[in-house]
């Protein structure tokens, strides 16, 4: 059994999704960029950004400025580290261009201050924005996906948009420029999203001082490479902590910046008092611990599938993550589809989420005979929850099904990427002064296989009863603290 870690985290991918490898193989992606755009910041950033995503799925990815050829070097290093192997390709070779300025291309992306613009008719705006060209990174790769699959995604929205991540709003003109920031913040969980928010403030050329906090008790596994952007498969063979991966990154870009690495689980952490906490792990108790120790504000960030939810909190003023997520209706929407994949009913797949009951052996017998784990040996998974097995079909990606074939799981690293940027933007809203006025109201939501609207601010009411943030305990704690 060969398993190649872009497709079918789990099962033979070999068996069931070897078109889709070959049509993987068989995809160029040219990233063109007019000359006169290639002065700009923006521009350098969001296309290098998105040729690094783009390259975690795609073998053939590259940019191309009048000419000259810069190929991602991603597929080279993985098939000598022996992750992935080369594949003889039987069909023609087809071609999709993203362009930035005026050039021929299949779908355009524009970018300004703090706005992405996307079109599939003309050339949108293109400026300096270093907000804007960490965002189109992704924009840039989740817009080539979408193109590519364009006839089996059947949810995916094709039409024009901008949309401005200052004020959630469309007009991109409305700018507000940062020089340096200066952060107090914690990290929390530092997977496909935490790493995404880190490459997004590493690669910024601004003044970063103050103090971050990394929490994460993981190691670098082989499958990251190919969810996470920018990991090395060097990392992932010897298994690296996430948390020195990443102070290394940081420490190597922003050397005013204390990075402070913490190898540990939530739980062990709560001696920090930081003015931020940002929280992306994979589950929602280490969320929840996170919030609990009472930063002035939160900023949550999640993913499923290739949907993104990032809210902004404060004690006293937003509702909480117990308000906003405490029916898990990101588990709740799932089950119907975990029932179909795992061939249990939607009322054992509803208890064992919310029991929170291990798996037996019975239990990963059944589910390994489902068609979509392909006779995967699932022994590793006796004892844990089936949360902990759904967490890889669910994180980071998506269902392709290619005519005539069996839908496949791919990795789509652009969906955490961004995530981990809106995570970085609300950050900066909360650290810049000026900018607080700015940050999101609770929360918003956004389907990458969909297109930016501008309803997508979330308002809803906190929950009267929460026994969270309308606890005076709490309450007081947090303004004794944050008191300025
Ligand atoms: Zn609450």
């Amino acid at each position: 059994m060969n398993i190649d870690p872009r497709v079918g985290l789990i099962g033979d991918a070999e068996a069931t999704g070897s078109s889709l490898l070959e049509s993987l193989a068989t995809t160029k992606i040219v990233i063109r960029i007019a000359r006169k755009c290639e002065v700009f910041g923006s521009v350098r950033l969001a296309a290098s950004r998105a040729l690094d995503l783009l390259a975690r799925l795609f073998d053939n990815v590259s940019i191309e400025i009048e000419g000259d050829t810069i190929a991602s070097w991603v597929k080279q290093e993985n098939l000598r580290a022996g992750m992935i192997r080369e594949r003889a390709v039987r069909v023609p070779v087809r071609t999709l261009i993203v362009g930035i300025g005026e050039v021929d291309a299949d779908v355009h992306v524009g970018m300004t201050g703090w706005s992405v613009l996307v079109s599939r008719a003309g050339a949108p705006m293109v400026g300096e924005g270093l907000i804007a060209g960490c965002l189109a990174g992704p924009i840039i790769a989740a817009e080539a996906f979408k193109s590519v699959f364009r006839e089996t995604l059947r949810t995916a929205v094709f039409k024009n948009y901008s949309f401005n991540a200052l004020n959630y709003a469309t007009d991109p003109t409305i700018d507000a420029p940062i020089k340096d920031l200066v952060l107090d913040t914690i990290l929390i969980g530092c997977g496909s999203i935490g790493f995404g928010f880190i490459d997004a403030l590493r690669s910024l050329p601004l003044v970063v001082h103050g103090s971050l906090t990394l929490v994460d008790n993981g190691a670098i596994e082989k499958k990251n490479v190919f969810k996470y952007s920018h990991v090395l498969s060097a990392d992932a063979i010897s298994g690296r902590d996430k948390v020195d991966v990443l102070a290394g990154w940081l420490v190597s870009a922003h050397t005013d910046l204390a990075v402070e690495r913490r190898p540990y689980v939530v739980k062990d952490v709560t001696d920090i008092i930081a003015a931020t906490a940002v929280i992306a792990p994979d589950n929602l108790s280490a969320r929840r611990e996170g919030q609990e120790m009472l930063s002035k504000d939160v900023v949550n960030a999640a993913i499923a599938g290739t949907n993104v939810d990032i809210a902004s909190l404060r004690f006293g003023k937003t509702g909480c993550i117990y308000c906003y997520y405490n029916d898990s209706p990101g588990d709740s929407i799932k089950y119907p589809s975990i029932a179909a994949l795992t061939g249990k009913s939607i009322d054992w797949v509803e208890r064992a989420y919310i029991d929170n009951r291990p798996l037996t052996r019975e239990d990963t017998t059944a589910i390994s005979r489902e068609a979509y784990f392909a006779g995967a040996d699932l022994s590793e998974f006796v004892g844990q929850p089936l949360r902990s097995l759904m967490q890889r079909p669910f994180y980071s990606q998506t269902q392709i099904a290619l005519p005539g074939e069996k839908p496949v799981p791919v990795s789509t690293a652009f969906v955490s990427a961004f995530a981990g940027a809106l995570a970085l933007v609300e950050t900066i809203k909360l650290a810049v002064p000026e900018l607080e006025p700015y940050r999101l109201a609770q929360r918003m939501g956004w389907d990458l296989m969909g297109t930016f609207k501008s309803s997508f601010v979330l308002e809803e009411p906190r929950r009267p009863s929460c026994a969270i943030c309308t606890s005076r305990v709490r309450l007081e704690v947090h303004a004794e603290r944050w008191a300025s």
